[in-house]
């Protein structure tokens, strides 16, 4: 029996490696875990290299640690073969300790595949020796070897398994677990070798051919550790480069969570702004329909906000309103939301078990504000008018519940303030169509969409026609022709009425000038002024330029205003009266009767005529106070001079009467409509013909 020996350096040096392995093993399996896509595979292949390699040099610097008195060499191919062997078999251990569990069952076979491997490797290095005769190995410890094996690779999987994940004393055990491994790997091949014996006059078959000497052990050792450091050094580089990342990752979490608060809330008060409430209002709507029930959506608006901002200054303005948010929000439970989204305009949105309970939250709301707020040492006082729909019922949409709840809060604003109002759908469609209107009527001018129609006025008597009062039609595209009472409000709220204005006295003295050219030279036409043109102060001018532009001689042409214009600012009117009278012009006091004027005021103003509303010529035959009314005006008519006229005569009973009352002309339907120019002239032609014959 030969008796070997061993260099106990090598046997230190090839404990040092397994660990160096088994420590880089342990690293790489940590890397696996955190890849991602290709890099899984790359750990994998580069870590199944390192700790093939690693292994299998313990095992050969193992061999060459160990001396017979015989020379020995290794078969090239066996040993090729063995390190491929310890590759593939790590290839396998990390593959299994990267999966994302590792039940018993699964790490008994895994022990049993890898402890085999190392075991396939070790003993296949051995017969790398080729010794003749064979090696006669010892069963006992061959067995012992073996349960070595699988049972270090089980604590090694078992190890590995766990430490994979960052914790924080990671290095310091998985230092320790790789020297635990190290020393079973070793075990394992020293009991490998124990187990060997060799025959006396063994002869080594790889002598001629194979591997040999003592420089191999320096290759084998530095490529062994070279690869090693390699693999660790990049394992710890990217460990690093990730740690790194993974801290640039959560500050920039952090920042994002910052942006995103400043990008959905409001700054001043912190309430959400616009854009959370627009999300929040979709994920209301979502809820509904998946889940049913409902929700309220408020539109807050402050009355009395602009005065305190005036005149205590921004500062307290600001101050106040976050007061304001803070009390609101302070009685909401914490699914509502409260934003801000205008100066000092809240929208609210509750959910609701009962849409009846809106009206509890809306008079809560209401009330809250109404209390004092004390800010900046000044007691300040609110209310706030509020507007509500409710989803489902009042919208489709958030757009359309916004603007709905906006128009209900508009008319809680104008029935009173202080309160609220539920969303009706009259609201909306007035608002919505009035703007539409409004657009339209910016471009009716341009378009020439405007029409004048001309009613004639006759005179009570004779019952001739004595001219026409001109009134304004507007030939919608879509609308068709439509009467003024549905514009010329419109109009005068947007100033338009003046440029409106004007082209109807272009208009009407251009047709004015027509008759007198056909000969009807004692005709009068007849225009509206509203109480915006006549406070304009080019009114004057303008009504020069037409009859100059049009060669009409000034008592062709009379004003009508009614009578509630002419008396508001009396002085004012009175100068505009009195140049427009001092022009020749003839002025007519419409709707008379409706107002309240001062005799003594009448008395003053250059008008030359009285036109009775038509509301007292409508019940005149049934109501004798109406027919009192109209006797005190003609008699107050005559005492002044003026021209009485009368307006909305519709019946042969009407007519008379007035006539008997002392009316010096009428206007009416049964006289004749408005009409355009065209039909005009042979209208009243036909009458006269009429007339005629009646006489
Ligand atoms: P207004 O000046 O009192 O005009 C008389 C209105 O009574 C006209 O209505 C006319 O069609 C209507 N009418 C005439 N006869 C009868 C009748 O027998 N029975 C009844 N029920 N109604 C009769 P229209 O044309 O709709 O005009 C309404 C108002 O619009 C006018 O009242 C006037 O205030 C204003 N308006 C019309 N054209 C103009 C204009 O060019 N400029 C201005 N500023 N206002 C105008
Ligand atoms: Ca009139
Ligand atoms: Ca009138």
């Amino acid at each position: 029996m030969l008796t070997g020996s061993y260099s106990p350096a090598l046997v230190l040096i090839s404990l040092c490696v397994a660990m160096l392995a088994s420590y880089t093993a342990l690293d790489l399996a940590g890397r696996i875990v955190t890849a991602k896509g290709r890099g899984v595979y790359l750990w994998m292949g580069g870590g199944a290299l390192a700790m093939g390699i690693g292994i299998w040099s313990m095992h050969f610097i193992g061999m060459l640690a160990f001396s017979l008195p015989i020379a020995l060499g290794y078969d090239i191919s066996l040993t090729a073969y063995s390190l491929l062997i310890a590759v593939l078999s790590s290839g396998f251990a990390l593959w299994l300790v990267s999966q994302p569990s590792l039940p018993w069952l699964q790490l008994a076979f895994g022990a049993l595949v890898m402890g085999t491997g190392i075991a396939c490797m070790h003993y296949t290095g051995m017969a790398a020796l080729r010794m003749l005769p064979g090696i006669d190995y010892d069963p006992a410890l061959f067995g012992a070897s073996l349960a070595i094996a699988v049972g270090a690779s089980a604590a090694a999987l078992w190890i590995a398994f766990r430490l994979r994940m960052h914790t924080p004393y990671v290095r310091q055990i998985r230092g320790l677990a790789a020297m635990v491994m190290g020393v079973a790997i070793v075990g394992m091949h020293y009991t490998g070798m124990a187990a060997a014996n060799f025959t006396e006059g063994s002869y080594c078959g790889a002598l001629v051919n194979g591997l040999q000497g003592n420089s191999l052990v320096y290759l084998v050792l530095i490529t062994t550790l070279a690869v090693l450091a390699v693999a660790l050094l990049t394992s710890v580089l990217d460990a690093r480069l990730e740690a790194r990342t993974a801290a640039l990752a959560h500050s920039l979490t952090l920042a994002n969570q910052e942006l995103t608060q400043l990008a959905l809330h409001d700054t001043l008060t912190g309430l959400p702004n616009r854009t959370l409430l627009s999300d929040r209002i979709d994920q209301a709507i979502g809820k509904v329909a998946e889940r049913g029930g409902c929700f309220a959506l408020m539109f807050i608006d402050l009355d009395g906000f602009k005065p305190v901002n005036d005149a205590f200054g921004h500062h307290v303005g600001d101050l106040l309103l976050k007061a304001v948010a803070a009390r609101l929000r302070g009685h909401l439970h914490s699914q509502d939301t409260l934003a801000r989204i205008g100066g000092d305009e809240f929208v609210l949105l509750v959910e609701l078990r009962e849409p009846e309970d809106a009206m509890d939250v809306a008079v809560k709301q209401v009330n809250l504000v109404s209390r004092t707020f004390r800010v900046a040492e000044h007691d300040l006082q609110l209310t706030a008018s509020l507007g509500i729909v409710l989803y489902p019922g009042n919208g489709q949409d958030q757009l359309e519940l916004l603007r709905n709840a906006d128009a209900a809060m508009y008319h809680a604003k104008s029935v009173g303030k202080n309160g609220y109002c539920f969303f009706d759908a009259s609201m909306n469609s007035n608002a919505r169509q009035q703007l539409q209107l409004l657009q339209d009527l910016r471009a009716a001018l341009e378009q020439r969409q405007f029409r004048l129609h001309y009613q004639p006025k006759f005179d009570a008597k004779s019952c001739a026609p004595i001219g026409a009062e001109a009134l304004l039609r507007w030939e919608h595209p879509q609308h068709g022709l439509m009467q003024p009472d549905r514009f010329i409000g419109l109009a005068e709220k947007t100033a338009l009425i003046i440029p409106i204005g004007e082209w109807v006295l272009h208009e009407a003295c251009r047709q004015m000038r027509c008759w007198l050219d056909q000969g009807q030279a004692d005709w009068r036409m007849a225009v509206n002024l509203s109480a915006i043109q006549f406070s304009h102060p080019g009114l004057v001018d303008s009504v020069a330029r037409a009859l100059r532009e049009h060669g009409l001689p000034a008592n062709c042409l009379t004003l009508e205003i009614t009578e509630t214009t002419a008396m508001h600012d009396a002085d004012a009117s009175l100068m505009v009266l009195q140049r427009l009278s001092d022009m020749g012009v003839d002025l007519s006091i419409d709707d008379f009767g409706t107002g309240y004027s001062s005799l003594m005021y009448l008395k003053r103003l250059p008008a030359n005529e009285l036109k009775i509303d038509r509301g007292f010529v409508r019940d005149l035959e049934q109501d004798s106070d109406d027919a009192a009314i109209i006797s005190a005006i003609v008699a107050l008519g005559q005492a002044l001079g003026l021209r009485i006229v009368a307006e909305g005569v519709e019946t042969g009973g009407q007519q008379a009467f007035l006539t008997r009352l002392g009316c010096d002309s009428l206007q009416g339907y049964l006289l004749g409509q408005p009409m355009p120019a065209e039909q005009f002239m042979s209208r009243m032609q036909a009458s006269r013909d009429g007339n005629e014959a009646v006489a």
